[in-house]
């Protein structure tokens, strides 16, 4: 299903929120070219999220070797 409501501009603004959620999501589901393009612009564009991205990068790693070791 790709029925998206929002109308998209070429460079929109996500918020924080939307940026977390967005590099959550990106685990358990591929992103649209969109949802990628949104996430990086913000990134790039937003130091917290910098350093956000960073610690979820490592607390994702480490969930994945937890869970590797369960299996
Ligand atoms: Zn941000």
């Amino acid at each position: 299903m790709t029925t998206t409501p929002t109308t998209h501009q070429a460079h929109q603004d996500i918020t924080c929120e939307q940026a977390a959620t967005l590099y959550c999501e990106s685990r358990d589901r591929p992103l649209t070219g969109t949802e990628q393009a949104e996430l990086h612009a913000h990134i790039e564009a937003c130091k917290p999220c910098v350093i956000a991205s960073g610690q979820l990068k490592a607390l994702f790693g480490q969930l994945d070797s937890l869970l590797a070791g369960d299996e």
